[in-house]
């Protein structure tokens, strides 16, 4: 990497608007200020999230299948107030939001904007009228499903495995998309399995992203669209997040992967639909509380280390001969669009 490129790249971020789509960052928080700890933002995320010159994060609630279904309301309640509680110690910091001019705000008062998702439904149960309240909450994206079955979808396997016969939507997750769309959440398809994607984007009447998935055509696994499923994300003006999970982003299993090989994703997709459905959803995972208990025996998941390697993969991208208008869109740019129609 020539440092021109790394110093052009910074210089880029520092007048754009950069969104990392997916992390699990409430999980983090919630499973350390279990611990007693406090202020983890600062400890752990603050000094990486501000060298890679990010405005807005999107916290998933994330729940292991281990919860469910018991714990699963229980954890998705603890990590929004974790969330709550991470603010109010640190406001100069970080700032909950609700809208991209919530986010506009923060940003203004030199705060990180952080948004929240559903990582999968099951915090809802089959109970339809917990949408509204997590909503007033400050969720403001819904994935249907994490890689399993709930009462919504069927999710897509990381990797082969026995499985019975699949379904797409169910008649409650149709039902929850389109009241999602009332509320006005975002529509997340990543980690539904093709059925679900199929009816996603047959019922979805607004803009859906996948917020953090990678492109078959490359790393043939089911956790990456297809080809067709791109075509689909980018004809309702959705966006696509880059996720920097090592099995989706290399079929190889080396140690040196990292922001090149994460970039053919991004040319394949611009190839394919042009650069403005292409976004971030790093899934940051190396740093996370539960990372060793959940992936044993691996060394490094991301192939992006940490939120610090924002200019790094902007390099990249401008070493390739990406224009700097289609850096800004991709690192945050896209995202902000479709986060500003759905949420104000
Ligand atoms: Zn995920």
């Amino acid at each position: 990497m020539e440092e021109r490129f790394l110093a052009q790249a910074r210089e880029l971020i520092a007048d754009s608007f950069a969104m990392d789509a997916h992390f699990d960052l409430a999980m983090d928080l919630d499973d350390r200020r279990e611990l007693g700890a406090v202020r983890v933002y600062s400890d752990r995320h603050d000094g990486l999230v501000r060298a890679g010159g990010w405005n807005c994060l999107v916290s998933s609630l994330f729940i292991h299948s281990w919860q469910i279904p018991e714990m699963a309301l229980r954890k998705a309640l603890d990590q929004i107030s974790a969330l709550i509680s991470e603010e109010r110690e640190q406001p100069d910091k970080i700032a909950l939001c609700g809208s991209m001019s919530e986010v506009d705000a923060a940003n203004a008062g030199g705060r990180v904007g952080i948004m929240v998702s559903f990582e999968g439904a099951d915090p809802l149960g089959c109970d339809i009228r917990l949408l509204q309240a997590f909503y007033r909450l400050g969720v403001r994206a819904l994935g249907l499903t994490w890689s399993r079955r709930n009462y919504a979808a069927d999710g897509c396997s990381f990797r082969p495995r026995k499985e019975g016969t699949r379904g797409g939507l169910t008649d409650f997750g149709i039902a929850l998309l389109e009241e999602a769309e009332r509320l006005g959440m975002v529509i997340d398809v990543s980690h539904l399995n093709d059925e679900g994607v199929t009816d996603a984007a047959r019922h979805a009447s607004r803009p859906f992203i996948a917020s953090h998935s990678n492109c078959r055509a490359l790393v043939p696994v089911m956790r990456n669209l297809t080809d067709e499923q791109i075509k689909l994300i980018a004809a309702k003006g959705g966006v696509i997040g880059m996720n920097c999970a090592s099995p989706f982003v290399s079929s190889d299993v080396r140690d040196d992967i990292g922001a090149m090989e994460l970039s053919s994703h991004i040319d394949h997709i611009v190839s394919l639909a042009g650069d403005d459905c292409v976004g971030l959803g790093l899934d940051c995972c190396d740093r996370l509380a539960d990372y060793h208990v959940s992936v044993p025996n691996i060394k490094s998941y991301d192939t992006i280390p940490d939120h610090s390697h924002l200019p790094m993969l902007a390099a990249v991208l401008l070493e390739k001969g990406f224009g700097e208008d289609s850096v800004r869109k991709i690192i945050g740019g896209n995202f902000r669009r479709v986060y500003r129609e759905i949420t104000g």
